[in-house]
């Protein structure tokens, strides 16, 4: 069977000659991230020395498309609609007892985060985050389990300050709130790239991202309970931290070095309180360091798989959808159809901005054009635009906060329509090609020296 841990996935890494480890001596202070992301898009990064810390620290566990492929089993074109597919056939997770779960090889009862190495990454940022953490946590009034990744500041030895977008987690926390009650949740930090990728689902709130784990596994997730928590905790993670989400009480978190490139500021902010950690008996530590392709990656791919169903939705003959690195992974997509009837990029650019509200930017091309090549998209926009006929924007829609060109949040949106005309002459919008190009061997025929 496939992995289903972060040791099998270091296993396949090893094997494909993509985990370099480092015994030098590092520092949790900027330069293991610094080294991080010098690898980032080649391989993975152990750092067996950690200045000041026991435990190791993995990163870029995935930071190609490739990479995620391989996690997954499935060549690296198959990639979002495998995502897509799994996520339209969620499965059932399966509970294990505590003596079959290695994460609960060490219980502690009381928390120090002083002993795990968690990495300051940016220069400006408020201290030192854990970045990997998968947080789950279930729907105070519906019980339906969420996961999702936040950035946690290292606020006390066993306090964390979180910032919770808009999403699933902030509508529980409210809620909680509302009844003047705690949050229960788990941090899992060390666990495999497919249940990093599920938690970072496009799904309808009530959809338990473990079952999409579980699908994508190809087999049910094996979870076990929390100790003081009631919630099931991955049982192959490396290490989970129990607490509590507190009600009505801020602290300051921030800044912090974020996806876009830019620092997401320091203001008052919800606090967890933590009460457990359970660990394997050598756990590993696992940093993203922000703005990586791995960062980048995980929220790229499982977005541009829930895209494009909804996308499909509302055109069905929409082929695939890209989320590109420059636009960070969320604020630019391009979407390519095989356009059958006049107006329907358009409906395509409503569905992507339906679909994410991160979503800025989007050009709609048609099947001749690369999504993955930003040279061949800016040609589509350059040949087949004209802005008076083919822009759409609609004005202070809701947006990301994290773009900084954002009204606080409030942002416009803007859609390209790059397609050619439907009904137009073939070969006026025909590419040029050179007949049997592809195949000629350049090396075959150029003189050896
Ligand atoms: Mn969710």
């Amino acid at each position: 069977m496939g992995i289903k841990s972060l040791r099998d996935w270091l296993e396949v890494l090893k094997g494909d000659g993509l985990l370099k480890t480092v015994s030098r001596e590092v520092s949790l202070k900027y330069e293991l991230a610094g080294l991080g992301k010098k690898a980032d898009g080649k391989y993975a990064l152990m750092f067996n020395n950690v200045a000041g810390a026991s435990i190791p620290v993995v990163t870029g566990l995935a930071s190609t498309r490739a990479m995620f492929a391989a996690a997954l089993g499935v060549p690296a074109g198959r990639l979002v609609a495998a995502v897509a597919a799994a996520q339209a056939a969620p499965r059932d997770c399966v509970m294990v007892d505590k003596g079959r779960a290695p994460v609960k090889e060490v219980v502690e009862l009381s928390v120090d985060l002083g002993k795990l190495p968690i990495p300051v990454h940016h220069e400006k940022d408020g201290g030192p985050y854990i970045t990997a953490g998968v947080l789950i946590a279930k729907d105070p009034e519906t019980g339906a389990g969420n996961l999702s990744i936040h950035r946690l500041h290292v606020l006390g030895p066993n306090k964390l300050g979180i910032l919770i977008l808009p999403r699933h987690l902030s509508h529980f926390h409210r809620a909680a709130e509302a009844k003047g009650k705690p949050l229960d949740v788990a941090i899992a930090i060390g666990v495999d790239p497919i249940l990093l990728l599920a938690s970072q689902a496009i799904a309808p709130l009530g959809f338990d991202e473990y079952t999409l784990a579980s699908a994508l596994y190809d087999q049910p997730l094996e979870l076990v309970r929390g100790e003081t928590v009631d919630l099931a905790v991955p049982a192959h993670a490396e290490i989970v931290l129990e607490g509590r989400l507190l009600p009505d009480v801020r602290e300051m978190e921030g800044p912090f070095g974020e996806y876009p490139k830019y620092y997401g500021p320091a203001s008052p902010k919800p606090v967890i309180e933590l009460a457990a950690v359970t660990t394997r008996r050598s756990p590993i530590y696992h940093t993203i360091v922000p703005a990586t392709m791995e960062h980048m990656l995980l929220g790229a791919i499982p977005r541009e798989g829930g895209m494009l169903q909804v996308i499909k939705g509302a055109v069905p003959n929409a082929l695939a959808v890209h989320l590109t690195p420059g636009g960070t992974c969320r604020y630019h997509a391009v979407i390519a159809i095989d356009k059958q009837n006049e107006g329907e990029a358009k409906n395509a650019m409503f569905a992507a901005f339906a679909s994410s509200q991160e979503v800025k930017r989007v050009v709609v091309v048609d099947k001749d054009v690369d999504i993955f090549d930003p040279v061949d998209v800016e040609w589509a926009i350059a040949t087949r635009f004209q802005a008076g006929r083919d822009l759409v924007v609609v004005n202070d829609a809701l947006g990301n906060k994290l773009d900084p060109s954002s009204n606080d949040g409030l942002s416009d949106k803007m859609g390209i329509d790059a397609t050619v005309p439907y009904g137009s002459d073939p070969f006026r919008f025909e590419k040029i090609r050179i007949p049997g190009e592809k195949n000629l061997d350049l090396a075959a025929y150029i003189d050896k020296p």
